[in-house]
């Protein structure tokens, strides 16, 4: 897939939108990102699954796991299009783990892919939990990147679409300034 065609399949799904958004932190933001929107769409899934499994295909992944619940489908679709098996983590009272009886082998190569990745908190803990447990982390991929390229992985990364997504305190936010209003994203009108 070329990067202008994932561009829009983002924005015309509203997976990825521009305008003036209270996040779920508080925040204020002129970007609003929410991969469920273009996941919803099997079609859309697999094909993005297939563009992100095609950048990792030489680096002989034997499994791909994502951090629950935004990781889940993209490891899924990742992993059909390479042929191989997909595996999530979850969270257990704040704890990230392996759970469900998903067992790896010693020294599985892994590929651990999330949905968006802002700090790269889970896409990280996931890659500890499986190493604890003796694979191999061989990349790390994401359908948006919105860090803005800031976040350090010990092993390749690469996302099908960076997101320069800026966030400003309410009170500081130049668009509430502007006069224009609002929204929270997903709730009803
Ligand atoms: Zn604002």
């Amino acid at each position: 897939m070329e990067q202008e065609e994932i561009r829009q399949l983002f924005a015309a799904t509203g997976a990825v939108l521009t305008g003036h958004f209270i996040l779920t932190s508080g925040r204020h933001s002129d970007t609003y990102v929410q991969c469920a929107l273009v996941l919803q769409y099997p079609e859309y899934a697999a094909r993005l699954g297939a563009a992100l499994a095609a950048h990792f295909g030489g680096t002989g992944a034997e499994c791909v796991a994502g951090p629950a619940l935004g990781g889940i489908i993209v490891a899924y679709e990742v992993a059909r299009a390479l042929g191989v098996r997909a595996l999530f983590t979850e969270r257990v009272e704040g704890v990230m783990r392996l759970r469900r009886g998903f067992n790896l082998e010693p020294g599985e190569r892994v590929l651990v892919v999330e949905d968006v990745v802002t700090t790269g908190g889970s896409i990280k803990e996931t890659a500890a939990v499986l190493q604890a447990l003796g694979a191999e982390i061989t990349g790390f991929g994401a359908l948006v990147d919105r860090s803005g390229g800031k976040v350090d992985f010990a092993e390749p990364f690469y996302a099908l679409l960076s997101v320069e997504a800026v966030t400003w305190d309410p009170a500081a936010c130049p668009l509430c300034r502007a006069g224009t209003p609002a929204v929270k994203p997903g709730s009803r009108k």
